[in-house]
């Protein structure tokens, strides 16, 4: 299965991409979380994509396919498939990935910007595996990682200026985006509101009809 999840920040990408890569057997593959990665090792990448990510701004796409294709040539995509969380984000992104591979379905996660604004100001991350918590719904000990051990914190890039400026590039960037895959007869979109339950069979449900048609 090679797929593509779409979703303004806040959507829920991250939680329901978990789920589905184990559902789909497919290796989920969140840039934000790779990128972030890099900054906590303070690898070439990491030290250039750092300001970008504070301030809210997306990284310059020269930056991202580097990243993105040496990732999707690793052996376990190759035998596994991948579920792209993050990628595309800009039309010259979407260009490059349909040039280096085909993808099967992509998915539109459309939940309101009041309903998204809410969720990030409560949203908390393990430093060390990218686990989403909130502030309704922690770790069971402290703010201690249930899957690693990792510390639970707010990520550096949910204030409200960067979470704005985000959100305004998703309008701008990435709605195109998703019209490119729509326009190809690839997009299945999937109301996000409700329980992560709820949402992750209304998800499956949408994939599965879109593979078979
Ligand atoms: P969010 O969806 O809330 O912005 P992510 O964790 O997906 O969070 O991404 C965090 C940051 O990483 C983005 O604000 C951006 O700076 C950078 N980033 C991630 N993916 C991309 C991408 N495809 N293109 C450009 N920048 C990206
Ligand atoms: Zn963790």
């Amino acid at each position: 299965m090679r797929l593509l999840i779409f979703g303004r920040q806040g959507a829920g990408k991250g939680t329901q991409s978990a789920l589905l890569a184990e559902h789909y057997g497919a290796v989920h593959i969140s840039t934000g979380d790779v990128l972030r990665a890099a900054v906590a090792n303070a690898t070439p990448v990491g030290l250039e994509a750092k300001s970008y990510m504070d301030s809210g701004q997306l990284v310059p796409d020269e930056v991202m396919l580097g990243v993105v294709e040496e990732r999707l040539a690793q052996p376990d995509i190759v035998e596994h498939g991948f579920l792209l969380d993050g990628f595309p984000r800009t039309v010259p992104q979407a260009e490059a990935l349909l040039g280096i591979t085909d993808v099967d379905v992509a998915v539109d996660l459309v939940v309101p910007e009041d309903v998204v604004l809410e969720r990030i100001s409560s949203r908390r991350v393990c430093s060390s595996c990218g686990r989403i918590y909130s502030v309704g719904m922690p770790p069971a000990e402290g703010w201690t990682c249930d899957t690693c051990g990792g510390e639970v914190v707010q990520r550096a890039d949910d204030t409200p200026e960067a979470v704005a400026k985000r959100l305004a590039a998703y309008s701008s960037e990435t709605e195109p985006t998703i019209r490119c895959f729509e326009d190809k007869g690839l997009l299945a979109t999937v109301d996000g509101l409700g329980t992560p339950t709820e949402v992750q069979d209304r998800l499956v449900a949408a994939i599965d009809a879109a593979v078979a048609s």
